[in-house]
């Protein structure tokens, strides 16, 4: 009836107008995470197949909301992106990722860790002078810290890209495609910028065997542009043995462990199941 239809129509509006609000304060509460710096890293480890070891981790961003407990990335990464907000989270990431490598190396652990790096941030012009002065650190591990970006970083003006991905590669970083074959990329560039890591996404490593010849396809074009090739979102044994058949470097996933705060990730690697 038109009533009951009116009632709809109000109903709606308020709900539009409740999410907007949820989204302002969001945006408030972020201004003031970013600068009391409410955000953690949380580690998931990388199993190198062949040898079946740990060899370094992906650290991922959760924000520490007071009054909400631990916030996950999808819920706030692209309020920060949109709010420009990025920037200064991308370089607390940065900071404290490189610290805790930094700590990892002086406890002598032989670890690579892998953050990561949005578009936007990408292309910000601190993000060079940034990485510059993370690099300058004492007990900096030179070759130990990889920058996961999407393919959406490398549309646009290839050349200077690849200028400016050859640029942080000589200052010791390294370079991992990460989410590989869900986004436009030009495959005829893959091989000209310096990419030392492809990360096969989820939702292909989901669908294995299925998707047996696409996975084939990235295992053999990250062997031609001598790049390693990480599989995603590994979450049963049938998965890894099809990657391990295959000769896939290293494995990512809940199979091995889902993300840990420092500590639980220090205990992993010291074969304690996290409780
Ligand atoms: P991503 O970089 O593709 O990270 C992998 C996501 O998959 C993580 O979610 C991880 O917890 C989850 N994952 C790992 N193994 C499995 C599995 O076996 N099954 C399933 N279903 N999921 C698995 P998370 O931590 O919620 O992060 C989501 C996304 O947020 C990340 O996707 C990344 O795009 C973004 N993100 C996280 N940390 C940062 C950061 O520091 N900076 C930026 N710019 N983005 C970040
Ligand atoms: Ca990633
Ligand atoms: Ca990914
Ligand atoms: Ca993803």
């Amino acid at each position: 009836s038109k009533q009951a239809g009116r009632n709809c129509v109000t109903f709606f509006n308020t709900e539009m107008g409740a999410a907007a609000l949820a989204r302002d304060q969001t945006e408030v509460a972020l201004k003031r995470a970013v600068q009391t710096k409410e955000f953690i890293l949380h580690y998931q480890p990388r199993l190198d197949i062949r040898s079946g070891k740990i060899v370094g981790a992906e650290g991922l961003v959760r924000w520490n909301r007071p009054e909400h407990g631990l916030v996950m990335p999808d819920a706030f990464i692209s309020i920060c992106e949109e709010t420009g907000l990025i920037d200064e989270l991308g370089k607390m990431v940065l900071e404290i990722g490189c610290a805790q490598a930094i700590a990892w190396r002086h406890a002598g652990l032989d670890l690579d860790l892998s953050l990561n790096v949005s578009p936007r941030q990408f292309s910000d012009s601190g993000f060079l002078p940034l990485l510059k002065k993370l690099a300058s650190q004492t007990d900096f591990p030179h070759g130990h810290i990889e920058l996961e970006i999407t393919e959406t970083v490398l549309i646009g003006d290839h050349v200077s890209i690849a200028e400016k991905l050859k640029a942080i590669t000589a200052m010791g970083y390294r370079i991992a495609i990460d989410d590989f074959g869900t986004g436009y990329s030009n495959l005829s560039y893959i091989s000209r910028f310096p990419l030392t890591c492809l990360k096969i996404d989820r939702s292909f490593v989901d669908q294995l065997p299925t998707s047996g010849p696409i996975v084939q396809l990235i295992l053999t074009l990250g062997q031609q542009i001598g790049a390693r090739v990480v599989s995603e979102g590994v979450e049963t044994q049938e998965q890894l043995d099809w990657l391990i058949e295959h000769n896939c470097e290293e494995a990512q996933g809940y199979l091995i462990t889902r993300p840990l705060d420092v500590d639980g990730f220090e205990a992993f690697l010291q074969g304690n199941a996290p409780t």
